[in-house]
C-alpha cells in the first residue's frame, strides 16, 4: 500500500501545490512503499519563507529554552530509535544494526549541541584602549538549507541540524528522494519536543527544490552532502549567490596494509569496512593496498571471511543488505563487469548473489559482497567511486607507492594504515592528503566533537562537519567597542581611531 510523503512546514504536512511525484521503494522487496511529492519552485519558497519567518522570534530566544528543547527532543529519539532505524532499513535496505549505528551517531551530535552555550561563549577585553572595552560574540546567520544524500537519511542531517538549531538558526532540509521518511519522522519529533513552528522545515523533491535553496536569498547557508560533481555544482551556484557553503563530495578510501600487520586484523577491517552498508558509505574502504609479500595471505583472509556474510534482507538476521535502487545494483554490478574485462580477479563473485536464495526476495536489489584482486589504477573499478559491496586489492611494493597512489588520487575523505610499526603510522598521518586517518582503525569517521570533512575532490568549502567547525559555520561573530566611564572628548578628529 502506498502512502504519500510530503514536506514538512511550520510544524505540519504541507502538501504544496506540484503534482511531481517520485516512487520511494524498499530495496529488499523491490515494492513501491512510498510516492514523494516533489517541490515546483513556489512550493520550495513557500516553505523557505516559513523558516525565514521563524528565525527572529528563535534567535531571540535564550540558550536555556533552546537548550532544553534540545535536550528533550535527545531524550525522545533515544527512546525511539529503533523505530528510526526499521524506517532507515525500510527505504534504505541497509541492515536494522547498521540503522541503529547510524542514528547513535547522529544523537552524539544532538548531545554535542546540547553544550552550544559553552560553544557560544564569545571574547571579552577589558581596558583595550583606556577605558575602551571590547568584546565578540558569536549570531546564527538566519534561515540555513541542508541537502543531504540517500546513503545517511537520518545521520547525515543531524551532522547539522542540531548544531545549526542550537546556534538559533532554522533549517530547511531537502533530504534525497530515495528515503526521505526519516527526516519527516524527525520532524514530528521536534514539534513533539516544543521546537516552535518553522524552525524546522522539510522540504521534499529533485533538482528544483535544490536549485531554489541554492539561489534564495532568504538562505544564507548551504550544507551539502552527495556525490562530487553536484557538491561542485552546489558550491558553484550557492557562493555565487553570496552564501556560506560547506559541501561534502565522494569519495575513493584506501587501506595500507603493511607486512608487519596483524593480518586477520586487516581482513577483518577490509571485510566490516569494504561490505558494510553494501558499500554505500562516504567512508567505505574501497581499495586495500597490499605492500609487499603479504598479499597472497591477506586476500586469502579476506575471501574467506566474505564468504561468510550473508547477504539479505536488512530486517532478517543479514549482515548486509540489496543496494539502494535496481538501477544503482546494475551499475555497480557492471563495474566488476568492466574490472574483471580489464585483467582483475574475482576472487569472491558478489553476481551470483540474485535470487530468492534464504531470505531474498527475487524482486529486491541484490549484489553480493566482491573481492577483486591484481586491480591497477588504470581500470574503471579503481578510478571510479563505485559505491557499492566490491573491494579492489591493488599490490604495490612499498610504502612510498602506497602513499604515492593514494595522495595522486582527486579524492581525498578517509584513509587507514594497518601496521604495527608507531614509526610508519607516524609517517603516514604526518604525510598523507586525507582528511580522515585511522591508524588499525578501518572506518575512522570522528567523534561528534572532532569535525568531519575530507580533503581535496571531497570537500568544498572551508568548513568540515560538527565539532567546533560546525559551530563556526552556523555562526558569524560581531566585535563590540564599548566606552563607558569619563567618555573623553577630543572634539572633532577626522582621523583614523588610534588606541592608547
Ligand atoms: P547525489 O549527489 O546524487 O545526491 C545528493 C543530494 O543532491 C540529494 O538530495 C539529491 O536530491 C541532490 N541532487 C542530485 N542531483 C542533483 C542535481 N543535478 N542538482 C541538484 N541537486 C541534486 O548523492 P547520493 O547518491 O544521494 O549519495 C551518495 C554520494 O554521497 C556518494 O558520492 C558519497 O560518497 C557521497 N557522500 C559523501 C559523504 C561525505 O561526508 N563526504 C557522506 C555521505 C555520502
Amino acid at each position: 500500500m502506498s502512502n504519500t510523503i510530503s514536506h514538512w512546514r511550520n510544524n505540519e504536512t504541507f502538501a504544496g501545490s506540484s503534482t511531481a511525484t517520485s516512487p520511494v521503494t524498499n530495496p529488499a522487496t523491490g515494492e513501491v512503499t512510498g510516492e514523494l511529492r516533489l517541490a515546483s519552485v513556489e512550493d520550495a519558497q513557500s516553505v523557505i519563507d516559513a523558516a525565514a519567518a521563524a528565525f527572529p522570534a528563535w534567535r531571540d530566544t535564550s540558550l536555556a529554552k533552546r537548550t532544553q528543547v534540545l535536550f528533550t527532543f535527545r531524550e525522545l529519539i533515544n527512546a525511539r530509535k529503533e523505530e528510526l532505524a526499521a524506517i532507515i532499513t525500510s527505504e534504505h535496505g541497509k541492515v536494522l544494526s547498521d540503522a541503529l549505528g547510524e542514528v547513535s551517531r547522529g544523537i552524539e551530535v544532538i548531545e554535542f549541541a546540547c553544550g552550544i552555550p559553552h560553544l557560544l561563549k564569545g571574547g571579552y577585553t577589558e581596558n583595550a584602549s583606556t577605558k575602551v572595552d571590547v568584546h565578540s560574540v558569536l549570531q546564527p546567520l538566519g534561515a540555513v538549507g541542508i541537502i543531504s544524500p540517500f546513503n545517511f537519511p537520518a545521520m547525515v542531517p543531524m551532522w547539522f541540524f542540531p548544531i545549526a538549531i542550537a546556534a538559533g538558526n532554522t533549517v530547511v532540509i531537502k533530504p534525497s528522494e530515495k528515503d526521505p521518511s526519516a527526516v519527516i519522522w524527525m520532524a514530528e519529533l521536534w514539534k513533539e519536543a516544543g521546537l516552535p513552528a518553522g524552525v524546522f522545515n522539510v522540504l521534499q523533491g529533485d533538482k528544483t527544490a535544490v536549485d531554489e535553496v541554492l539561489t534564495n536569498p532568504k538562505i544564507k547557508a548551504v550544507s551539502f552532502v552527495g556525490s562530487t560533481p553536484i557538491a561542485q555544482y552546489v558550491y558553484a551556484t550557492a557562493t555565487a549567490a553570496g552564501k556560506r557553503v560547506q559541501a561534502l563530495g565522494g569519495a575513493k578510501n584506501h587501506a595500507v596494509i603493511l607486512p608487519d600487520a596483524d593480518l586477520d586484523l586487516a581482513a577483518d577491517a577490509m571485510v566490516n569496512a569494504g561490505f558494510g552498508s553494501a558499500g554505500e558509505r562516504c567512508m567505505a574502504i574501497s581499495a586495500a593496498v597490499a605492500v609487499g609479500p603479504i598479499a597472497d595471505d591477506l586476500v586469502a583472509k579476506i575471501a574467506e571471511r566474505t564468504a561468510t556474510i550473508k547477504t539479505g534482507d536488512g530486517t532478517k538476521d543479514s549482515d548486509m543488505g540489496p543496494l539502494v535502487t535496481k538501477a544503482h545494483r546494475d551499475k555497480v554490478a557492471s563495474y566488476i563487469d568492466a574490472g574483471e574485462a580489464a585483467g582483475a580477479k574475482v576472487v569472491v563473485d558478489g553476481r551470483t548473489v540474485l535470487d530468492g536464495a534464504g531470505h531474498r526476495d527475487p524482486a529486491g536489489f541484490w549484489l553480493g559482497p566482491t573481492l577483486l584482486d591484481n586491480v591497477t589504477p588504470e581500470m574503471s573499478v579503481y578510478t571510479d567511486e563505485i559505491f557499492g559491496p566490491v573491494l579492489s586489492v591493488v599490490r604495490v611494493e612499498s610504502y612510498d607507492e602506497a602513499l604515492e597512489l593514494i595522495n595522486s588520487n582527486p579524492y581525498g575523505n578517509g584513509t587507514a594504515i594497518f601496521t604495527n610499526d608507531g614509526g610508519a603510522a607516524r609517517r603516514f598521518q604526518n604525510e598523507v592528503e586525507v582528511g580522515m586517518v585511522g591508524i588499525n582503525v578501518p572506518i575512522p569517521v570522528p567523534m561528534a566533537y572532532f569535525s568531519f570533512g575530507g580533503w581535496k575532490a571531497s570537500l568544498f568549502g572551508d568548513s568540515h562537519a560538527h565539532g567546533t567547525e560546525g559551530v563556526h559555520f552556523f555562526t558569524r561573530t560581531k566585535a563590540i567597542t564599548t566606552r563607558w566611564l569619563d567618555p573623553s572628548h577630543g572634539g572633532i578628529n577626522l582621523g583614523f581611531p588610534q588606541n592608547g
